[in-house]
């Protein structure tokens, strides 16, 4: 069995390879560790290992961790799942990301109950991009409206596009399903309003994170290969 150190050097250096091999900056790709399901024990253990970026998608299993490392400083919590409405108030006064805001209702209410003292939260817009039915996710459609909807939310600041793309697809579509989401990227950046800030390309998990720095990931999600199988 290996120790969460050994894992979190070992993906660390397959992010490396993946991002020099794609011709990109080494320091153009971060680790978000998804802890979701594993004990406070463990993220410990990985911030002892200098990882300090931590993905949650249940709020109040995160905020039960947060309470129990609430003597660590530098953990950067980012809230990746689905955002059910009434829990918006807690996200939006715990967390420094989110991945997975899909709606303008959510945006809204996640802009206004963000505390003042606290910087604009980031987030990104996750898209449905594969159209699946059963999957979260803004519709293609609706996306650049509701780009430009959040730009103009003080409490928020637009960073960028998350994708889940569909299991079981071959490489080669998987692969296409991040280009696609890096093409939506730079066509929402030459609007206007946008005008470029749009930097973050949150894509890739364990099986995948390769692929996806190869198509521009900027945060590879990864659970499985850090903390095993859930
Ligand atoms: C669980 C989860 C991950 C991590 O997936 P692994 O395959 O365990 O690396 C990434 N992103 C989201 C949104 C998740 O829910």
């Amino acid at each position: 069995m290996s120790s969460i150190a050994d894992n979190i050097e070992s993906v660390t250096r397959r992010i490396q390879k993946a991002t020099v091999e794609a011709g990109r900056d080494v320091n153009s790709v971060r680790l978000l560790a998804v802890s979701k399901s594993r004990p406070a024990a463990e993220i410990r253990a990985a911030v002892a290992a200098e990882q300090y970026a931590f993905g949650e998608n249940y709020v109040q299993e995160a905020c039960d961790k947060m309470a129990e490392l609430a003597d660590l400083t530098g953990i950067e919590w980012h809230f990746i799942g689905p955002v059910q409405a009434n829990k918006t108030r807690q996200i939006a006064e715990n967390f420094a990301w989110v991945h997975s805001v899909d709606r303008f209702r959510i945006a809204g209410r996640l802009s206004s109950q963000r505390p003042p003292h606290l910087p604009p939260l980031n987030v990104c817009i996750q898209v449905n991009i594969n159209a699946e039915d059963s999957k979260s996710g803004c519709s293609l459609s609706d996306l650049p409206e509701l780009a430009e909807a959040i730009i103009a939310l003080p409490g928020l600041r637009l960073r960028g596009l998350m994708a889940l793309p569909a299991p079981a697809q071959s490489e080669d579509e998987l692969r296409a399903s991040f280009r696609h989401l890096a093409d939506l990227q730079t066509m929402l950046n030459q609007t206007p309003s946008i005008n470029g800030i749009m930097d973050t390309l949150s894509m890739g998990m364990s099986a995948d994170l390769e692929l996806a720095i190869a198509e521009g990931a900027t945060w590879v999600r990864i659970g499985t290969a850090l903390f095993g199988k859930r």
